[in-house]
């Protein structure tokens, strides 16, 4: 009979933002089963088909166990010291070239919070540039910026557990059946018992079936469609007048500006017809608690910053954010920890719990802390890295964890920036896309065999465990940046995870409470948690909003065009998601059993696109964008509108992101994933 179980771990789930806890069960070094943790927080005894299934891949022949160097055009196996040499050469030179902004790091969801304290720290400490950015530039950064100017904090406003108290759900631009499984699973328990939804996205998949109004606005279409909701809210008086009196600012602009929105010329610009805009903002405007939840459907367009800002425009209208009357404004983060990313300041322009770099106040909290001055001038973001690779500049980069050249846009032209850069180092599970292409790649551990916290969707901090040890020579990403560091003959400090948390928080004071061994103790805990005895603010603004004023900000910014739209060359419009299966890039749910439930990247196209290109289920097909090319599987559905076709880009192979642009919205840089105007050619 089969052996006993020889360890039984407690760790949180590293692959989307819900943050599952899972209870990982190993015998003989290898993983056995993972089950979901019954205590668990958000997911009490569930776990999705990632989670709970797609973890073959820490076992898997492909996994790097040795550390690679370029030589003569091929990676070769070599030590770690003959590594982290050549890469402390290539940054010496890099830096005597063009000083410390040569150099520049990106990092990623895959790492830990403390490891990502730790990578922008080598960055600011031992380099001594602020060129450090991590994924959520790709994805939630419109977020960070619309949240942060509407209500002042980065993250979403309330806590899940209270958002799924709420009688009316606006879901927008996400669908969590599929991407935020377990998340979904309770959405929709909830609006099985009665509450109100509304959904907001194009496609009619998920939650949009049991929806009571679903809008499906043309991609690119959303600030005219979020406004058209306003203008229905104040022209009924469906507002809290209360609310908008005494906690929010910026009423009167935005009502000169929303008297441009009325519902017949947002259904023209959105395509949403007029009955149903009009429902949708009296369910909204009529409940008693509504609650928002959102997805990358707001933030990948090229005015995403300004999805985020009109969106919550509605929540503060209604007097639904920092009250009992309503559970605001949530992100539904795409990865667990890319919430924690952001928090750690591996980003260019902000230092750890989100002190600005030209903030001469916050830098001196980080140099008393550090030791060493503190770069006054934000860095690149990673578009700007890849620009400056390009243009010569940019002589050093190291990835980690993200595999750029399959999931950043314009792919051909990242692996041109790649291609120019000196030196590119990459940290990496396997010989991703980005690292076929590095001069040295590091093999590291993944989320299961390493010590330290995630941050989810709602700001919870959890513990992180090793249920095994790395494979081979694998080593944490925090031990990989601690011994570059040490070649480089710096000493970076917190020689431990629980170290490098407990010192992230005495420069960043939302931080200050939380601890490895109260996390041990009492599971999860959000942020902002200041002092060991707070139990961290599940809901956000009860007393006041955190912007200078202390008063929610409503913006009067103007819809302005996606930058693409369809033409007699390119009649489509493709938007890129994610599915059920696969998570991002596919390089570790590809390496497991999941890949037999979902084999390829398909391309879902509505039946009448079909038919007109004389496609059919299963055939190949071709799509063609002004930037690139990629080879797909026709699937027909009714599930796209005519017109939009729909894909991820879970198979690099496919070379989905060779077809998306480098248009990225306008505050942030967040790529315009949602909008690519497209053609298709039958093989
Ligand atoms: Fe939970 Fe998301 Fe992990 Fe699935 S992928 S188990 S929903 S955290």
């Amino acid at each position: 009979g089969a052996k006993p179980i020889a360890t039984r771990t407690r760790t949180t789930c590293g692959y989307c933002g819900v943050g599952c806890s899972l209870e990982v069960l190993t015998r003989d070094g290898e993983v056995a089963a993972v089950l979901p943790d019954r205590d668990g927080p958000l997911n009490r005894g569930h776990a999705c088909v990632k989670g709970r299934f797609a973890h073959g891949f820490l076992h898997s022949p492909e996994r790097l166990t040795r550390p690679l160097l370029r030589r003569g055009g091929r990676l070769e196996p070599v030590s770690w010291a003959e590594a982290l040499d050549h890469v402390a050469r290539g940054l010496r030179d890099a830096i005597a070239a063009g000083g410390p902004d040569a150099v520049a790091a990106i990092s990623s969801a895959r790492a830990t919070n403390e490891e990502n304290y730790l990578i922008q720290k080598f960055m600011r400490v031992a380099i001594g540039t602020n060129n450090v950015d991590n994924c959520s530039r790709l994805c939630h950064a419109p977020s960070a910026a619309g949240l942060t100017a509407a209500f002042g904090l980065s993250g979403g406003t309330d806590s899940f557990d209270d958002v799924e108290k709420a009688d009316c759900l606006l879901v927008v631009g996400a669908n969590p059946v599929e991407a935020h499984p377990v998340v979904g699973a309770r959405l929709l328990q909830r609006v099985l018992r009665g509450s109100r939804l509304i959904v907001a996205d194009p496609r009619s998949v998920g939650l949009a079936r049991h929806a009571d109004v679903h809008l499906r606005p043309r991609p690119g279409t959303n600030v005219a469609l979020f406004h058209g909701l306003a203008h229905v809210l104040l022209t009924e008086d469906l507002v809290d007048a209360e609310f908008l009196r005494h906690r929010a600012d910026g009423l009167a602009e935005l009502t000169a500006l929303l008297a441009d929105y009325p519902p017949e010329r947002v259904a023209a610009v959105t395509g949403v017809p007029v009955g149903e805009l009009v429902a949708a903002a009296r369910l909204y405007g009529r409940a008693e608690q509504p609650a928002i939840v959102y997805g990358l459907g707001v933030t990948e367009h090229l005015h995403g910053t300004d999805g985020v800002r009109a969106l919550a425009n509605l929540a503060i209208l209604r007097g639904a954010v920092g009250t009992d009357h309503g559970f605001g404004v949530n992100p539904l983060r795409g990865q667990n920890n890319v919430q924690g990313a952001s928090d750690m300041g591996a980003l260019p322009d902000l230092l750890p719990g989100y002190g600005k770099v030209i903030d001469p106040a916050a830098r001196v909290r980080a140099e008393t802390v550090w030791g060493v001055p503190v770069p006054d001038r934000p860095g690149l973001r990673i578009p700007e890295m890849f620009a400056a690779a390009r243009e010569g500049t940019l002589r050093a980069l190291w990835v980690i964890g993200e595999d750029v050249c399959a999931t950043d846009p314009d792919a051909t032209r990242v692996a041109e920036a790649l291609e120019a850069c000196p030196l590119v180092v990459c940290n990496e599970l396997f010989l991703s896309e980005t690292a076929q292409r590095a001069d040295v790649v590091l093999p590291v551990a993944s989320w299961l065999e390493k010590d330290g916290t995630f941050v989810n969707f709602d700001r919870r901090f959890q513990r992180v465990r090793p249920a095994l040890d790395p494979p081979g020579q694998a080593r944490t990403d925090f031990a990989a940046v601690h011994a570059l560091a040490a070649v480089l003959g710096v000493d970076l400090g917190c020689r431990t995870s629980a170290a490098a948390l407990a010192e992230c928080g005495r420069l960043a004071p939302i931080f200050g409470g939380l601890s490895h061994e109260r996390l041990d103790r009492e599971g999860a805990i959000p942020w902002p948690c200041q002092d060991p005895g707070h139990p961290g603010e599940a809901k956000l603004y009860r007393k006041r909003f955190a912007t200078p004023d202390g008063l929610a900000h409503l913006s009067a910014c103007p819809y302005l065009p996606p930058g693409e739209t369809p033409d007699d060359d390119y009649p489509l419009i493709l938007v890129t998601g994610r599915r059920w299966a696969h998570y991002n890039s596919g390089s570790m749910t590809r390496h497991t059993g999941n890949i037999r439930l979902d084999p390829v990247d398909r391309l879902d196209l509505h039946p009448a696109d079909a038919a007109r290109h004389g496609l059919h289920d299963g055939d190949p097909v071709t799509v063609e964008s002004r930037h690139g090319r990629a080879a797909l599987t026709a699937r027909v559905s009714d599930e796209t509108a005519p017109g939009q076709v729909f894909c991820a880009f879970h198979f690099p192979s496919s070379g989905v992101n060779t077809l998306t642009s480098d248009r990225a919205d306008t505050v942030t840089s967040c790529p315009e994933y949602k909008v690519t105007a497209v053609r298709l050619r039958p093989l």
